[in-house]
Order: C-alpha cells, then structure tokens, then sequence
C-alpha cells in the first residue's frame, strides 16, 4: 500500500507562539484565502510583495518563517525554524528522524550552495539486505519499511545546525524555540492530520509510543482535538541547550539507536501487522559518524536562464538538468499545448531511462558531467520524434563522451517510488534564498516514534534498490554500507544573469524530478505566471508504459496525446505539493503554494504589494 498526503491548514492553538507572531506582526502578509477562526495564520497560495518571502505546506510554519523574517533573520534563519515547524505540525513528512536537501543562494557572492542531509546506511548493511534469506526474493515493501532496517542514521538536524553555522544569523536554539512551543502547547487536528495516521493506523498500533501520540483511546486523533507533542517539545529543548552532540552522541541518539535495534514493539498491538518486525544494524558509532556533505550543484543553462538543482545521492539535479538540455533543442514555446507536453513527456521518459541506470551515490563526476553535457543532450534528443511518442521503456543513452550516433542500451526498471516529504522555499529581503526537500522518506516513516523523544524514524533505505535484476544491467543503486539511497529530490534554483529568478521543490518521490520540470517548462516555455504554472494539472512520465496524471490533464490533453502514440495515462488524484517564489526584479517577489493539492499550502511575504 502506498500512503498519499494532503498537508491542510492547522490551525494553532489560540496563543500558540505562531498565532501571536502573525498578529503582533506588521502587516500580514496577505489576506487569508478562507478566514478561519481568530488568530489562525493566514494560509493563501499566492502571496505578492517585498522584503522576503515564505511557501511551505502549511501556514503555521509559514507564519514562523516570516516571524523570523520581520525581526531581522535571514533566509537560512527563516528556513531552519520553519522546517523545525514542519517537524510538529507535518511529522508525517519531516523532522529530526530524517534527512533532506538544503540549497542556498547567496546573494553576497552570488554562487549556490548545497548541503546534502541525506540519511546514510549503517556499516552493517549489505547488498542483499531487503533480500529475505528464507525465500531469496526481496522484503514486501511494508516489510522493509516497518522495521529496523529501513532507517538511515539521520542528517535533518545537523543540516539545520551546519546551514545556520555558515550562513545563518541566529543560533539553532534560536530557531527551535518557536517549533517547541507549538509543539508544547499543540495545534489542532484537521481532516488530513488524522487521515494520515489512519492509513497508517495497523503500523501505528505496533508501537506504544507511537501509539500514545497518534492513536489517542486506540483511535486516530479526532479533527478538532488538540494535538501536544510534549516529548518532542522537550527534545528540541534539549538540542536547543545542549547542542547537536545531544543527538549524534549524547542520549537521544542512544534512544534512536536502541530503537532500531531492538523496535519498540507493543506487546498487545490492537491492530494486526502481518509481518515481522525486524531489527536494523545502526550502531552508536554510525551515528556518531555521520557527516552532512556539501557537493557542487548540478548546473544546467536553459533558453538564459542558470538552474542549479542537487547532486547525487539525488537523482533530481541531473534528470531535471538532462530533461530541461534535451527540450533546449526545441522551440517549445513555438508549438501547440499538446505539442510543448509531447516534448516534456518524451524528454522526461529519455532522462527517467539515465538516471535509473546511471545516478546513484557515488555516480563519477564524469559520468554527471557527462549526463549534462550539452552534446549528450543533442544525442539523446535525436530519440526524440516531434510527432509520435517512443515505446516505453526507452533505453539509456551512452554517457561517455563520444556523441553523435543514437545510442541504445538495456532499459532499467524504476524502483520503489516514495510518497511522502515537505518542501519550503525562503527569500530575505537581502535577496538570500533558501530551497529545502526533507523527508522521512513514506507518509510516517517507519511507524516508530522514539520512546520518549516524540519522533518518528525515517524508512529512506527502502530508496535503495533492493535486488539487482537478473540480466540487466548493473544497478547503481543496491545497499552498501555508509551509502546514501538514491532520491529524486529536486530542490531547484534558477538563475538569470546570476541574479534569483526562480525557486522551487516538490515532494512526491519519483513524481518530484517531473514535477520541478513541468513547473518550469509551464512558467518558462508556456507563458503562464507563477501560480499559474503551478496550479496547472501535471502529468508524470518516468520511462514507463504507465504513466500518471491528474485527472484535469487527462481529460484536456488525454485523446491528444494518445494520437501521439503515449500510453494510457494512470489517473492519479494529484501529483506533488510544490512551493515557489519567483523574482520579479525591483525586488518584488510573488510567493507560490498549492491552491489545491494536499489542501492547499501558505505563502506569505514580509511586505505585501506589487
Ligand atoms: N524518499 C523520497 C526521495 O528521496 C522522497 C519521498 C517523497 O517525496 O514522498 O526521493
């Protein structure tokens, strides 16, 4: 079963930290869409203005970030207490559990930054590890995912830590307090707080400390109720006091740790799970060890425009980067709707077939380069047929730096995509920008809250691939230890003359990369705004006979595409919850959340007007 997400407006608390910030505030940032009771943020998708910006999944985080914002904080400030937000009021999606990807512009030397954040596989993992001994094939996903074994040792926090480190104004104690207080005194449950935990009710009720949070009386939270997390607020305050040593070596983490070895599994689950538990391998040491690392950012120019986006272990920078260099080579702009979309399906589909065999953790830079140079461009372009759609799948080109023939190859099987993640996308009125994916990989993680810490684990080594194909070609993708799994994660920056004109992510796993591309073909290559660019309905080709799209997409450009050869589209009730700001020059700047999607996000700037 694969677990969706619809991130609504929570209200907080009256009194919550966040309410007081937004009211005390100078002007709110824009009328609210649906005015709801007093004293909820504001919660709009479209947000025109000055002096900086926030776009998250949810206004109570957004109200934060620009809290920050207003009293002098910068983009990463705003940034880290947002996403220590998100971590309370969408733990489903993000927190200290977990891992991500922070890209930093800074407006000073003009030059993008990257911190990866990504969870790494513990010493102990091997290549056959979702490989079940007893039958030879590999784990049931809900196997992998519940259990031990799926849980990378966790880079959220120390990206917090190192991101406000080298380019923050506050300290991290700074960007905690609001998240705790939220956390302490609690918001209140709406209908997709407690969907989320009763699609995940059967792995919820396994673990009583998971259990006790989210399955209050044995039920899934009522909409209405207060919901605390006062463990949670306790161990921000703790980190906030002591310092990230508290997590990578002091006593948190040996309750993470003793959590993955020996799962906190209750003794009289209400609900039946019919796999076993397992236990995972993450030793002290492996936590102790982690490392945040910092890899250049993927580059691509597009029709003027610089987009840098994330380097392995995401996938996303290079399939953004690839897909967006095969559609320079046609005039997008020039055709029909139907034609433009052709386009930006068939170059998804050629850079899906790439990155599947070639982009994982520990992918050469050569091979990077290669996948983004502008001639491998042109030769995977030649696969391109302006009038009719390739068989899928389409094999992966040749990345070795002799273009010119059309290449071919042996196509790769797209593995486990994910479903769950937050994005939050920040400006400051110095014109730093920060665009940040986190993630503990499926809506709920692994199901395990921390006995006492009020966090749920992250399952992001089920992003590895867990067995080789017979027969195919080598996957780059298979567990090793101290490896990253591979993400599609696309935290996107673009650039005009090296000045910001655009950022952008997305979650939705696999649907991420074609997502970001879409977005960006709509506002660049079609003529829409922004917001227009974001609301219009998305369609995902990742090299497959398969595709999805949103039922809006398919009955405006289904028949037409299907003359074009593309298969049957799988309708899918919505794909990705991006966040956006585009700068519009004199330092105007439009801040962009989903209308619609996951209930809709909030955007927000410091000083509305145009
Ligand atoms: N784990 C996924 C990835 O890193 C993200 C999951 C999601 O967005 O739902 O690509």
């Amino acid at each position: 079963m694969r677990l969706t997400k619809r991130a609504t407006a929570r209200m907080a608390v009256a009194g919550v930290v966040a309410v007081t910030l937004v009211v005390t505030s100078a002007p709110a940032s824009a009328a609210p869409a649906a005015a709801g009771h007093s004293g909820e943020p504001p919660k709009t998708p479209t947000a025109h203005g000055y002096g900086g910006a926030v776009s998250t999944v949810d206004p109570t985080a957004t109200a934060v970030g620009l809290d920050v914002l207003r009293r002098g904080g910068n983009a990463v400030d705003a940034a880290v207490a947002a996403a220590a937000t998100l971590g309370v009021t969408e733990p489903f999606s993000a927190g200290i559990g977990g891992g991500g990807f922070f890209v930093y512009y800074d407006a000073r030397t003009r030059r993008v930054h990257t911190i990866d954040g990504r969870e790494s596989a513990p010493a102990s993992i091997r290549a056959d590890s979702f490989v079940d001994p007893a039958s030879g094939t590999p784990y049931p996903f809900q196997q992998a995912r519940v259990s031990g074994l799926s849980v990378g040792v966790p880079g959220t926090l120390l990206t917090w830590h190192e991101a406000l480190r080298r380019w923050g104004s506050r300290p991290l104690s700074a960007a905690l307090a609001p998240a705790a207080e939220v956390a302490g005194r609690g918001f209140v449950v709406d209908a997709t707080f407690r969907q989320q935990v009763a699609e995940n009710e059967a792995a919820f009720a396994q673990f009583d400390a998971t259990r006790q949070l989210y399955l209050p009386g044995g039920q899934p939270p009522a909409v209405g109720s207060i919901q605390r997390n006062r463990d949670l607020a306790d161990t921000y305050r703790q980190i906030a006091r002591r310092g990230v040593d508290v997590f990578y070596t002091g006593p948190i983490g040996a309750d993470l740790v003793e959590a993955v070895r020996r799962p906190p599994v209750a003794a009289d689950p209400t609900v039946p799970w019919r796999y076993p538990i397992q236990p995972g391998g993450m030793t002290r040491a492996d936590l102790a060890r982690y490392e945040l690392r910092f890899p250049a950012p993927t580059r691509s120019d597009y029709r003027g425009y610089q987009v840098y986006g994330m380097s392995t272990p995401s996938s996303g920078g290079v399939a953004v980067g690839e897909a967006l260099n095969i559609l320079e080579r046609f005039d997008l702009a020039g055709m029909t709707v139907t034609e433009a979309l052709h386009h930006y399906l068939e170059a998804s589909a050629l850079a899906y077939a790439d990155r599947n065999r070639y982009v994982a953790d520990g992918t050469s830079r050569r091979i990077l380069d290669e996948l983004l140079n502008d001639r491998y461009a042109a030769e995977r372009a030649c696969q391109l047929d302006p009038g009719r759609a390739a068989p899928k799948p389409v094999p992966p080109g040749e990345p070795d730096g002799r273009y010119g023939d059309c290449a071919t190859g042996a196509a790769g099987a797209e593995p486990n995509p994910g479903q769950s993640t937050t994005n939050l996308t920040v400006a400051d009125r110095w014109g730093n920008v920060v665009e940040y994916t986190l993630t503990i990989e499926q809506t709920g993680g692994n199901a395990m809250v921390v006995p006492g810490r009020g966090f749920l684990l992250n399952n992001e080594l089920t992003d590895f691939t867990f067995a080789q194909t017979p027969g195919a070609a080598p996957d780059p993708n298979l567990p090793a230890p101290g490896k990253r799994p591979r993400s599609s994660m696309s935290p996107t920056i673009v650039l005009d003359d090296g000045r910001p004109f655009l950022a952008l992510g997305t979650p939705g796993g696999a649907t991420i990369i074609t997502t970001v591309l879409q977005v960006l073909v709509n506002r660049i290559d079609l003529g829409m705004s922004l917001p227009e660019a974001m609301a219009a309905p998305r369609a995902s080709q990742r090299n497959s006979a398969a595709p999805q799209a949103e039922p809006a997409f398919v009955s405006a450009y289904g028949s037409a595409l299907d003359a074009l050869d593309h298969p049957p589209f799988t309708s899918t009730a919505e794909l990705g919850a991006a966040t956006a700001i585009e700068f519009t020059g004199r330092h105007g700047l439009v801040a962009s959340a989903e209308p619609v999607r996951r209930g809709g996000g909030a955007a927000g700037v410091v000083r509305p007007g145009r």
